[in-house]
C-alpha cells in the first residue's frame, strides 16, 4: 500500500513538474512510478474495465473512435494519448486517473498499446476486450522478421486467456492468432474492394504462415489484406462476424459504407476519408459491440468522432485546408497515395522525411513506396514540396518516380515551408514521418491556433 501511494505520488509530481516546464509527452513519470512499484499497472488496473488496441497501423485513430462511444454514453473513461503507448506511458495514465491510494477515478479505459510493449503491459493489465488491427512491416524492422511483431503480440495475449479478441480477418498474420490462443474471438473484415484501382504493393505476407505456400487471393483490399487462402494446407480468411459489405461513397471528408454486424445491417458514415479508415471503423464497431455497446451506439461513434494526433488532422491555413497524415511504413504511405489518387480535386503534396530513431534511421523504405502513383493525378497534382532532415533523399526518390522538375521543390526551413503552403490556392496534404510531424505540427498549431498535443 505504501509502495502504491509513493509510486502514484511520484508519478503525479513528476508529471506536474514536466507540465510546468512545458514539456509534455515524456516517459519519465511512468518510469519513476515503475521504479518504485514494478507491478503498479496491475494494481491500478484491477478495478478498471479496459478496452485495449494494438497492431501496426490504425491504433490511434481506432482508439479515438472507441473513446467517442464512451463519451457519447456518458461513461467515465480515460485514455492514453500522444503516442505514449509503452508501459511507462500507460502506467502514468492509470496513476493520473487514480486517487493517491490507488482507487480508480474512472471505471473505463481505452488503451493504445505498442505491439512490442504488449508482453509487458498484458503481463499486468486484464482487458475485457483487445482489438488487434493488423501486422505490417515497420521501417524500424525492415530487415527483421515480420513474424517478430506477431510473436510479441502473441506473447502478450497469452497472458490474458479470458479477454475477448477482435481480430482482423483479412490480415493472415493477425487472424492466425486465433489458432494459437484459447480466447473467445470476434473477427472483422472488409468483403468488397476499397479502391477502384488499388496500388500494386509489396506484400508483407505473401506466403502461408503455416506451410510457406504462396497464398491465393479472391480479393486484395490493400497490402497483404484481403480474402487469402492457402492452396496447400487450407489456412484461409475466417468468416468475419462484423464486415463491410458495400462501399457506397468515398470523399475527401469521409466514407459511407454498409456493415453487417452479427447478422444486423447498418449504414455507417465514417468521419474520416480513405480506405484504411474503413478498416479502423469496422474494427471499432467489432470492439465496441464486444464491449457491450449497441450497434447503433458504435455506428454513431465512428460517425462523429474527432481525429487524433497527426492522423489526418485538419488545419486551416488562411483560406486553405491542410490535412496532415502521419506515415510510418511503406504500407501506410501507399494508402495515402491511394487516397490521393482517388481525389477529384487538385492538391499540393508535402513530404517531410526525418531519420531520427522514432522515424526509422534507415530511409531506404521510401523505395518500397509507389510514388509513381502521383503521376496519375496529372494536372490535379499542383506540386510536391519536400522537407525534413532527409529531404534530398526524398527529392531523389521523387525524381526517379518521374515527378517533373518544375513541380518539385525542396524547402528545408519549416517556416518557409508553411509560407509556401499558405501561398497555395489548392488544398494541401502533408505526409510527415513521426518526428517531422512533431516539429511541423507545433509550428502549424501556432500559425493556425491549435492545441498543444499533450493537452
Ligand atoms: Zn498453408
Amino acid at each position: 500500500m505504501i509502495r502504491t501511494v509513493l509510486a502514484i505520488s511520484a508519478c503525479k509530481l513528476t508529471r506536474l513538474a514536466l507540465r510546468l516546464l512545458h514539456r509534455g509527452g515524456t516517459a519519465l513519470p511512468g518510469k519513476v512510478a515503475l521504479r518504485l512499484c514494478p507491478d503498479l499497472l496491475g494494481r491500478l488496473g484491477r478495478d478498471v474495465q479496459v478496452l485495449l488496441v494494438t497492431g501496426t497501423n490504425g491504433k490511434t485513430t481506432t482508439a479515438r473512435m472507441l473513446e467517442q462511444a464512451f463519451a457519447d454514453a456518458g461513461l467515465p473513461c480515460f485514455a492514453n494519448r500522444s503516442g505514449s503507448n509503452l508501459i511507462q506511458g500507460i502506467t502514468a495514465e492509470f496513476a493520473e486517473n487514480a486517487t493517491l491510494t490507488g482507487r480508480p477515478k474512472k471505471k473505463y479505459a481505452v488503451i493504445e498499446c505498442d505491439e512490442a510493449a504488449s508482453k509487458a503491459v498484458l503481463g499486468q493489465l486484464r482487458p475485457q476486450v483487445i482489438l488487434v488491427t493488423n501486422v505490417f512491416r515497420d521501417q524500424l524492422d525492415r530487415y527483421g522478421e515480420i513474424t517478430h511483431t506477431l510473436e510479441s503480440i502473441y506473447q502478450g495475449l497469452s497472458h490474458v486467456p479470458e479477454a475477448t479478441l477482435c481480430l482482423n480477418a483479412d490480415c493472415s498474420l493477425t487472424a492466425s492468432l486465433q489458432r494459437r490462443l484459447p480466447n473467445p474471438v470476434r473477427f472483422y473484415g472488409v468483403n468488397v474492394p476499397l479502391y477502384k484501382d488499388p496500388v500494386r504493393e509489396l506484400s508483407d505476407a505473401s506466403h502461408c504462415l503455416f506451410c510457406k505456400t504462396e497464398y491465393e487471393y479472391d480479393l486484395v483490399t490493400y497490402g497483404h489484406l484481403g480474402s487469402f487462402r492457402c492452396p496447400k494446407c487450407g489456412y484461409s480468411r475466417p468468416l468475419p462476424q462484423v464486415a463491410v459489405t458495400e462501399v457506397l461513397e468515398q470523399t475527401a471528408d469521409g466514407s459511407r459504407v454498409r456493415m453487417l454486424c452479427d447478422g444486423a445491417e447498418a449504414l455507417v458514415h465514417i468521419n474520416l476519408p480513405a480506405g484504411y479508415n474503413i478498416y479502423n471503423a469496422v474494427g471499432a464497431v467489432a470492439a465496441l459491440t464486444a464491449m457491450g455497446f449497441t450497434l447503433d451506439a458504435a455506428v454513431a461513434a465512428v460517425g462523429h468522432f474527432h481525429c487524433g494526433f497527426g492522423r489526418m488532422e485538419k488545419f486551416q491555413l488562411g483560406s486553405n485546408p491542410v490535412r496532415m497524415i502521419l506515415v510510418k511504413n511503406p504500407a501506410g504511405c501507399n494508402q495515402v497515395l491511394n487516397f490521393l489518387s482517388s481525389l477529384d480535386s487538385p492538391a499540393l503534396f508535402v513530404i517531410c522525411l526525418n531519420d531520427n530513431y522514432a522515424d526509422g534511421t534507415d530511409v531506404s523504405w521510401i523505395y518500397d513506396v509507389e510514388f509513381e502513383k502521383l503521376l496519375e493525378l496529372g494536372d490535379r497534382l499542383t506540386g510536391v514540396l519536400v522537407s525534413g532532415k532527409r529531404c534530398w533523399d526524398m527529392a531523389l526518390r521523387l525524381k526517379y518516380a518521374g515527378i517533373p522538375k518544375e513541380k518539385l521543390q525542396v524547402i528545408e526551413d519549416y517556416d518557409a515551408l508553411i509560407q509556401a503552403m499558405a501561398r497555395q490556392s489548392s488544398p494541401v496534404i502533408v505526409m510527415p514521418t513521426y518526428t517531422a510531424m512533431l516539429d511541423l505540427r507545433a509550428k502549424l498549431s501556432r500559425v493556425c491556433g491549435g492545441k498543444d498535443f499533450w493537452e
